[in-house]
């Protein structure tokens, strides 16, 4: 008999309780992070094709062949709904949209260093591109070059133009921006890439799936353009485990041709081992997330995700209008998509006081810290879990009752003091017992362990330099896993 320890129901168990800490990942009220197509069956339809490929490694493809018909037939459909028509479009499956950002970026440099010679290479971004561009930058040495958006929070073509030098590798514009919701003017800023010689890549990774499908559902206005279809348009980034309701581990890059792709791969013959050919940053690759991916996209098909995506409109429409008619709450930017940024036009109600306040009813809506232009907000990412007019209208309900209660408590401060104090913290020598002074400071408990009410803890994060913010934000992980 296997002891308490290892035994399989006693496992699962444990498993099923720590996961009852967790935010659901079901029924729509978690409205970041996760995605619920709403449709019964899915979760185990998928996790039967997981357990189908268990154990094969992507790794090597020429020996497990069954990973190049599903990538393959994966990619196609992406390609098929994103491509532009063009034929000479192709794709890699990959890990999730932080790894197609990346590879886009490596490819880019790679194409920039080896066709036009560049050796520090630039990467153009607006204000609003998304945090994995940073991140790829930083691994692979690029310097960022940020552009400011406009009061709609959509970069001005002219901006970008402005910031090519002959050292940009590449330009990103996002469709849609993960903070707002909205949709670059992807072939203005396109048109301005190809004429200086430049790649432009369109970060569709959360909305390329829905928006491609509304695109098909015909009877809705059109969304703006961009795909690959786009004159200039070079490479794009859709994301699986969005809005195609995929089991998380799932994205695809597109390319406008091979001969772009292949300047992101690894090839090394100069040591004992095997060959080696990586088309994405992994070496042993689950086939997971590929078999489950296939199996959702074959289940679903192009009518149930543009119904899918018919839905998803319709409910973001409903929840922008009805949360414009809130008082003293605002939907920013104008967006395109299912993403709402929604921000406070009275001072005495804050967001994320509004946030903590539905949190505590059962609905985790996301809060966005002031940045720039862009004020404090809550983010909501509608899915289709949510998408029924009882939904929409109990959900309206909180948010305005949330936003009396909010004012009720009041806003969030920051000890004035305090704020002075860190500002004039340096971040590159801040020692051991000025992070616990700051950490204490914010909020946080020694375990980093969260409060119930985050309000005041993000007032704070708020009101520090950038700088100091990344410095400490590792901290409060690191306390998590116990550094
Ligand atoms: C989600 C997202 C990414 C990063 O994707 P992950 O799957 O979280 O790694 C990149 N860009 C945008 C616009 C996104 O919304």
């Amino acid at each position: 008999m296997p002891s308490a320890e290892h035994d399989p129901q006693a496992l699962i168990r444990r498993l099923t309780a720590l996961r009852g800490t967790d935010l659901p990942v079901h029924g729509g009220r978690t409205m970041a992070y996760v995605y619920d197509s709403g449709l019964a069956g899915l979760d185990e339809l998928a996790a039967d094709a997981a357990a189908a490929v268990a154990g094969v490694n992507g790794l090597d493809m020429t020996a497990f062949p069954s990973v190049v018909t599903l990538e393959n037939e994966v990619v196609g459909r992406a390609a098929a709904l994103l491509g532009g028509g063009r034929t000479e479009v192709v794709g890699t499956f990959t890990s999730g949209g932080t790894e197609s950002c990346l590879l886009a970026v490596l490819t880019a440099r790679e194409h920039a260093a080896r066709t036009r010679g560049v050796t520090a290479p630039e990467i153009v971004l607006p204000v609003t591109a998304h945090a994995a561009f940073h991140k790829a930058a930083r691994l692979f040495g690029l310097t960022p070059v940020t552009v400011p958006v406009d009061r709609t929070f959509r970069v001005r073509a002219a901006d970008v133009a402005a910031a090519l030098t002959e050292r940009t590798a590449l330009v990103v514009v996002s469709a849609p921006s993960y903070a707002h919701g909205v949709v670059d003017p992807v072939p203005e800023v396109a048109a301005a890439a190809a004429g200086r010689g430049v790649l432009c890549h369109v970060d569709a990774c959360i909305g390329g799936w829905y928006l491609g499908h509304l695109r098909a559902a015909g009877d809705l206005p059109a969304p703006p353009a961009f795909d690959l279809g786009v004159p200039g348009v070079t490479s794009l980034s859709v994301d699986l485990h969005k809005y195609a309701y995929t089991p998380k581990g799932a994205s695809v890059l597109l390319f406008r041709d091979a001969e772009l792709r292949r300047h992101g791969w690894f090839a090394h013959a100069s040591w004992p081992g095997y060959p080696v050919v990586n088309t994405t940053l992994q070496g042993t690759k689950s086939a997971a997330p590929l078999a489950a991916a296939w199996v959702v996209l074959h289940r679903i098909g192009t009518d149930g995700y543009t119904e899918l995506s018919r839905r998803v409109h319709l409910a973001s429409r409903q929840l922008a209008d009805g949360i414009g008619r809130i008082p003293g709450l605002t939907v920013l930017g104008s967006p395109d998509a299912s993403l709402l940024a929604v921000a406070s036009t009275d001072p005495g109600l804050d967001p994320f006081v509004l946030a903590d306040e539905t949190r505590q009813r059962g609905w985790y809506l996301q809060p966005q810290p002031a940045w720039g232009d862009s004020p404090a907000n809550v983010h909501l990412t509608v899915t289709a879990a949510v998408a029924d007019e009882q939904r929409i209208s109990l959900l309206l309900a909180e948010i305005a009752a949330a936003a009396d209660r909010a004012r009720a408590v009041g806003p969030a401060t920051v000890d004035p003091a305090l704020a002075a104090l860190a500002a004039g913290l340096d971040p590159d020598t801040l020692g051991p017992h000025e992070v616990d002074l700051a950490l204490t400071a914010a909020g946080l408990a020694p375990d980093g362990t969260m409060p119930a009410r985050m309000a005041p803890v993000l007032a704070t994060l708020q009101a520090l330099p950038p700088a100091l913010a990344e410095r400490l934000l590792p901290e409060v992980v690191s306390r998590l896993y116990g550094g």
